[in-house]
């Protein structure tokens, strides 16, 4: 199609005017009539409109829209958070688009404030410029955070150039000499910087395109940017991982797609790009690593990786239907345990204040009668409250404090580290446990935990991660 890029910019404009009736109000509560409008009906991988509902996580609010003390008498504007499968594709995405402008303008994550992140970050982008890119060649960071892994490349003979919507993570990574374009990445963007950078060799993007509704246009942007011998490199969290331990509390309006590597294949495909090697590992709960190139060959590995996926029903609906019950076992166990604890007279807190905390306890209907305090490590979201269910955040230090009896780790994939940091208050008689009710202890030789799995969180699907 010609007009690609008028339409492009025609939809940015539809974009800009919706943005400015609906959240240019202090009071934004969305009308149902509003609400469909950002419904999506076109499977984002391969165009079509064979999409079924298969999971419902009801309405909720944006998961990282903290509430200020100041907005705790407005109410806030909830968007259904439900799921759809494509039954052309297999590719798992969400139906409603909240605004990006309200989700990406301020991130409040820094690649920085984990070491183990930058580290990892830092050494894909060494690899694949030893790899892929020759002398004075460009590489292109979409989502380029605080410029992290881009500045990991000072010594090398690169350019680089990072690409950010957020403002205030680019502050960051112009202090760290990283040039960042403050924008969304797409087609017109990518033409502008081939026209004035050079074509680029190496393009990376991790954890970035399930944010991006659009993935046609990042498709057409990358053809326009990247060097006919140039490799785009992407990470994204794995859908075989999520069905498997039953991570539903990764389903949030931030998270567009949820990612196998059918239909990654069958979206390059549509724009002459080849997925020739996928790699799994286990970064945010299971990740995969895709490297794309121009052409249209299916490599024999990325085959394989087709085949398992079949074997493991990772595009069925019967998959979402367990996955679904293992949902509702979850709410109703985690409910019962709160309530337990509460008519016993112990008080338990949150521990940690992700996203998907927020999605667990509106999911679950957990208010502040259940669980009335949060505390979290992170001194932006100190003293803000966890959108819907309106708990106010504290420092961890206010667990002791506040002489809170057990602790309810939101942020379960940091659980270890929480439990270990977290000693005074075992010294004190405090317990620690995750959604699916283990209870994690600091023993002298490291943490262990115990107990049941009554609620089956992270129980097997019986389904196989390769
Ligand atoms: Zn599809």
């Amino acid at each position: 199609m010609t007009t690609a890029e008028p339409l492009t910019q025609q939809t940015q404009q539809r974009l800009a005017d919706r943005l400015k009736r609906v959240w240019a109000d202090t009071h934004p509560e969305l009308s149902p009539a509003s609400i469909a409008q950002w419904e999506r009906c076109t499977c984002r991988a391969c165009g079509r409109s064979q999409l079924v509902d298969v999971l419902c996580l009801g309405d909720q609010p944006p998961a990282n829209a903290f509430l200020s003390p100041g907005d705790t008498g407005r109410r806030e504007t909830r968007f259904p958070l439900s799921v759809r499968l494509c039954e052309n594709c297999g590719m798992l995405q969400l139906a409603h688009v909240v605004p990006p402008e309200m989700l990406f303008r301020a991130y409040s994550f820094f690649t920085s404030s984990s070491n183990r992140m930058g580290e990892h970050f830092s050494m894909l982008m060494g690899r694949f410029v030893e790899e892929s890119v020759p002398s004075g060649g460009l590489v292109v960071e979409i989502g380029s955070n605080d410029g992290t892994a881009l500045a990991s490349l000072r010594h090398r003979r690169v350019r680089v150039l990072g690409i950010d919507p957020a403002r205030n993570v680019s502050v960051m990574a112009a202090s760290r000499g990283v040039p960042t374009i403050t924008e969304f990445f797409s087609e017109p963007l990518a033409a502008e910087i081939a026209r004035t950078a050079g074509p680029a060799s190496l393009i990376v993007a991790c954890n970035v395109l399930g944010h991006i509704d659009d993935l046609d246009d990042v498709c057409r942007g990358i053809q326009r940017l990247l060097d006919p011998t140039g490799t785009f490199v992407f990470e994204v969290p794995y859908l075989g991982d999520l069905i498997e331990r039953a991570e539903f509390d990764t389903i949030y309006h931030e998270h567009l797609s949820y990612f196998a590597v059918r239909p990654l294949v069958a979206l390059f495909q549509r724009h002459g790009l080849a997925l020739t090697r996928v790699e799994h590992f286990p970064v945010h709960g299971g990740t995969i690593r895709g490297t794309v190139v121009r052409g249209e060959t299916l490599t024999d590995s990325v085959r394989r990786r087709i085949e398992c996926e079949e074997r493991m029903q990772l595009a069925e609906p019967s998959t979402f239907a367990r996955l679904d019950e293992r949902m509702r076992q979850t709410r109703e166990s985690l409910r019962s345990w709160l309530q337990m604890q509460r008519d016993a007279g112990l008080t338990v807190w949150g521990y940690g204040a992700p996203a998907k905390g927020t999605v667990l306890l509106n999911y679950c209907g957990i208010d502040t009668e259940l669980l009335p305090a949060v505390v979290d490590s992170t001194p932006m979201k100190q003293g803000l409250r966890v959108p819907g269910t309106r708990q106010p955040i504290f420092p961890p230090g206010a667990l002791t404090v506040q002489k809170a009896q057990r602790a309810l780790i939101l942020a379960w994939n940091h659980a270890a580290e929480i439990t270990a940091r977290e000693c005074e208050f075992q010294t004190a008689g405090g317990r620690l446990f995750t959604p699916d009710l283990r209870e994690w202890k600091h023993e002298p030789g490291g943490v262990e935990f115990f107990g049941d799995t009554p609620g089956g969180f992270r129980q097997s699907l019986d389904v196989d991660v390769y």
